[in-house]
């Protein structure tokens, strides 16, 4: 993205990113720190917006609509979840659709829906471009998603259908979820299960992205999928850490380099 920061601070645009983060969830500071450490890499602005565990909605809707209101922030992120009292829905409804670097907006999630550009949320966006990195063939073949989640699950389904991929979506509901997996050429774990995904669930050759995040009991982070017994399967797949996790941030850049670079179009 340096090229494209640098031809903005030719014409005196400094992109800017602004997090807003509630609470003390330990990994939603680690996430906010990575995502300003990244932006202060590239030579965007980055700032965050702190607030106590106890903070009113009102008060968020507040600081959100100064944002939307600042030249100098190009982006926004509501770092989620929310302490408990609070619903996220209105606080994500009103961050400028202009500025929904996170795309969890209503506006660029039914742009998405729709096929019409928009902000895409990082971590299917990055899922994306890992795949078109590799060079996986998506048109015609199987990609199945565990998890349908707004923000990685149901969004990635739509990108997968815009490269004709034939998507499945399984969930907690699935019956014979191996069964279902085995038929995947491009296998997507996104369901907070460590180890969900083993060997005997993955086709020989097949693709497989593992979007999951888990703290096991012994501090150490896992993903979805069985990463020593998989890769023996697999044709190719992502560990974590590492994988997916940096791709998230490496788009939420891009989405708010863009939003800089649209403000003056
Ligand atoms: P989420 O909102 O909790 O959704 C999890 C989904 O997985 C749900 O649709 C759930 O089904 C499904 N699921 C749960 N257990 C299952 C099982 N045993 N079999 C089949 N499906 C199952 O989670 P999320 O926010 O999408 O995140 C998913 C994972 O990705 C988490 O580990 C999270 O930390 C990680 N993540 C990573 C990044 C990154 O940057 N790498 C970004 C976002 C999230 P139901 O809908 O039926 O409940």
């Amino acid at each position: 993205m340096k090229s494209r920061v640098d031809a903005l601070a030719a014409r005196g645009v400094r992109p800017g990113l602004a997090a807003v983060l509630a609470g003390n969830d330990p990994a939603s500071r680690v996430y906010v720190r990575n995502k300003a450490r990244s932006c202060e890499q590239t030579g965007l602005h980055s700032e965050t917006h702190e607030f106590p565990e106890d903070v009113s909605e009102a008060a968020l809707l507040e600081r959100v609509a100064q944002l939307n209101a600042d030249p100098r922030v190009h982006g926004i992120l509501v770092q989620l979840p929310l302490p408990r009292h609070l619903d996220a829905a209105p606080v994500l409804a009103a961050v400028s659709p202009a500025k929904d670097v996170d795309g969890f907006h209503a506006m660029n999630l039914g742009a998405l829906l729709q096929g019409r550009p928009g902000f895409v949320p990082g971590t299917p966006a990055g899922v994306m471009r890992l795949l078109e990195h590799a060079g996986v063939a998506l048109a015609g073949r199987n990609a199945t998603i565990v998890g349908r989640s707004t923000i990685v699950g149901k969004p990635l389904a739509l990108l997968l259908l815009q490269k004709d991929a034939t998507v499945t979506i399984c969930h907690s509901k699935t019956k014979n979820l191996a069964a279902v997996t085995r038929q995947a050429d491009v296998l997507i774990a996104a369901a907070g299960r460590a180890k969900l995904i083993t060997a005997g669930m993955v086709k020989a050759g097949a693709c497989v992205i593992d979007v999951g995040i888990n703290r096991l009991a012994d501090g150490k982070l896992a993903g979805d999928v069985e990463f020593e017994s998989v890769s023996a399967v697999a044709g190719s797949i992502t560990p974590v850490p590492g994988g997916v996790g940096p791709m998230t941030i490496a788009m939420l850049i891009v989405n708010t380099v863009r939003a800089a670079e649209l403000s003056i179009a």
